[in-house]
């Protein structure tokens, strides 16, 4: 209900746990569930830790089916009242983010949160449209090495369509340099990145496929590459509210119409592999690759931290948005009126016991 949002107005940052099903892989390796859902609470057990969090979806915590629901639609509506919002899929690599966040297209469908939203996005404007003017944008980038390449880049489309053989060299993302930028009233822009106007779900919905094409076959393995990178979709969606009398009979231009404009923005982020560098491979570039991402990984980390802290934030202690990219470019959307919903994705085998381990500290820090 619309209450709701207004409910947690505080609780800028809300953390869930997915679990994934054993995959094929596992069940053939053999591999043991090593996750515990206690009964009618949001907590997770392994081993001999316990951890608590807002949400736990998956295995016999709540159907994954309700998260779109109770955690990323209301940030959806949140969007119509100006309020900036973002989705974070947390995880080892192989722990489902890709899966989850809808950016994988191995069947063809469109399925997740990222299709999810958009459905939401659009069934709302069409009940508000008689009233209010919409205009959409949609930006897909993806940082790699401190890097961001735009994934809406139409020379990479091209490219990724006629080369399905020997992608290897031929589609490395361009090195088109987009730059973070920050305007005189606190708004991060994307300088040089493509900014696609969109006007239906449709048009919508080819973004996100493109971005994703251009992703997976932008390096010779796509596994490495996509494992590594954070990848963002962002939507943003600006209001003007419709006058039926603008100029009212003594001539007098209404003066609030400042008022009936909104602007918000949805950040979707499928982050890198949040797996140690020491196991990403031991030659000297993967290991620099690895270094940098834990370093997105890391500031992120720190910047939830410091905003999931109520006492802090009423302090007003520093929160370190500068120290990568990833929380540089999300700093508009992170903290202050804005809304954050992290999704720490594990895998219930045993196998990844130690990785699941440091994914769930992770997410327990940053609530
Ligand atoms: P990540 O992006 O974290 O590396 P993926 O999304 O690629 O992980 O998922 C790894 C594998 O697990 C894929 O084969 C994917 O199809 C499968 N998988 C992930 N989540 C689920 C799920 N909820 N149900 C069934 N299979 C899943
Ligand atoms: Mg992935």
């Amino acid at each position: 209900t619309a209450n709701n949002s207004g409910d947690d107005k505080d609780c800028c940052v809300k953390v869930a746990v997915h679990i994934r099903p054993l995959i094929g892989d596992e069940k053939l390796q053999g591999c043991k569930d090593c996750v515990t859902v206690v009964p009618g609470k949001p907590q997770v057990q392994i081993g001999t830790h316990s951890f608590t969090f807002d949400q736990v979806y998956g295995s016999t915590g709540s159907p994954s089916c309700a998260m779109f629901e109770e955690c990323v639609a209301p940030l959806v509506d949140g969007l119509f009242q100006g309020y900036n919002a973002t989705v974070l899929a947390y995880g080892q690599t192989g722990s489902g983010k890709t899966y989850m966040m809808g950016t994988s297209f191995k069947d063809g469908s469109q399925t997740g949160i990222i299709p999810e939203a958009m459905k939401a996005l659009f069934s709302k404007i069409e009940t508000l449209k008689h009233q209010t003017e919409f205009q959409l944008h949609v930006s897909f980038i993806e940082i790699h090495k401190e890097e961001v390449r735009d994934l809406l880049d139409p020379s990479l489309a091209n490219r990724s369509e006629t080369t399905n053989g020997n992608v290897g060299k031929l589609t490395v993302p361009g090195k088109s340099a987009v730059q973070i930028r920050e305007t005189s009233n606190g708004v991060i822009t994307l300088a040089g990145s493509t900014e696609r106007s969109v006007r239906t779900l449709k048009e919508m919905a080819d973004c996100l496929e493109q971005g994703s094409l251009s992703r997976a076959t932008g390096s010779t393995n796509m596994n490495n590459q996509s494992s590594r990178s954070h990848a963002i979709f962002t939507i943003t969606m600006e209001q003007m509210r419709k006058h039926n009398s603008i100029t009212p009979s003594d001539g007098n231009v209404n003066e609030n119409v400042n008022e009936e404009y909104l602007c918000a923005k949805l950040h979707l982020v499928d982050l890198a592999g949040s797996e140690r560098a020491k196991r990403t491979g031991s030659d000297g570039l993967r290991f620099k690759e690895g270094v940098h991402i834990n370093k997105g990984l890391l500031a992120l980390g720190n910047v939830i931290s410091a905003l999931g802290d109520e006492k802090k934030r009423k302090e007003g202690v520093h929160v370190p948005y500068r120290d990568s990219k990833l929380t540089r470019l999300l700093q508009d959307s992170l903290g202050g009126n804005s809304r954050t919903f992290m999704i720490a994705c594990i895998s219930p085998a045993d196998i990844n016991a130690e990785e699941t381990l440091n994914t769930l500290k992770y997410a327990n820090r940053a609530r």
